[in-house]
């Protein structure tokens, strides 16, 4: 349920109009999209049992996991069931089928109203969950989310990096994104996020490479952007740049 209304709020800069990613456009035209909507197969998301129907050959294009369930030879490709892990987040797995059908996460209306701390949450576990389940493109339009709702709503969202570190390895897009938010602050806006009562937020990984990061900047070396340039971010920068056609070609079961 929102909690804050509908309205105008600061941005911390001006945008620039957004590209579409050269990738995801790429990976969108090179698609038969005859391929796509064939068959329906059944998703169980847990702790409610929730069943979501889905066209095989729309969850297989984007997703490596569901393209080894439904054409690796497992019992799934027979039952056309998969039942995923408890701990899935039900509102992550609603987001990519609303993705998949529609190419946005969710409806406008809750873009707008969601308060930050509930948006960054939604946007962690929703990354984490493309992550899991490999869909790259899927992650790209959440990373660009992020950037957007980070700039709309004013606020990094601390208290989720030792949850993002937890679930993705080293090298991760994301992380390097939070990583260059911090590194991008000056001294006074950054101190702000190291108040004693944050000290457990952040992983020591999260620490040791924004400390190499903040070492390295050294006044010669361009930094990879500043606040103030944030509106003109090209989030590229952070995003997987997969060739999704040609990793469905080359997974077994292709044909089918
Ligand atoms: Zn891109």
């Amino acid at each position: 349920m929102a909690t804050e209304p509908a309205q105008k709020r600061k941005r911390l800069c001006e945008t620039t109009t957004k590209k579409i990613c050269p990738m995801i456009a790429k990976n969108r035209e090179n698609t038969q999209f005859a391929t796509l909507f064939d068959e329906l197969v059944t998703i169980e998301v847990s702790p409610e049992k929730k069943l979501f129907q889905i066209h095989k050959g729309l969850i297989c294009h984007h997703s490596e996991y569901f393209r080894g369930a439904f054409k690796g030879g497992f019992k799934e490709s027979e039952s056309k069931l998969v039942t995923l892990k408890e701990e899935v987040d039900h509102l992550a797995f609603q987001a990519f089928y609303q993705w998949l059908y529609t190419g946005k996460i969710r409806d406008d209306e809750d873009e707008i109203s969601w308060e930050a701390s509930r948006d960054c949450q939604f946007l962690f576990n929703t990354y984490i969950f493309g992550d899991a389940h490999g869909i790259p493109d899927f992650q790209n339009t959440i990373v660009d989310r992020m950037y957007t709702s980070f700039m709309d709503k004013s606020a990094i969202p601390v208290t989720y990096i030792k949850n993002l570190y937890e679930h993705t390895t080293k090298g991760d897009n994301l992380r390097r994104f939070l990583v260059d938010i911090f590194q991008s602050m000056s001294q006074c806006e950054a101190v702000e996020f190291f108040s004693p009562s944050d000290q457990d937020h952040y992983p020591q990984e999260f620490l040791f490479e924004l400390s190499k990061a903040l070492l390295e900047d050294d006044p010669g070396r361009e930094r990879p952007w500043t606040m103030k340039d944030w509106g003109k971010l090209d989030t590229c920068r952070y995003h997987n740049h997969k060739d999704i056609n040609a990793a469905v070609t080359a997974a077994p079961g292709a044909e089918g």
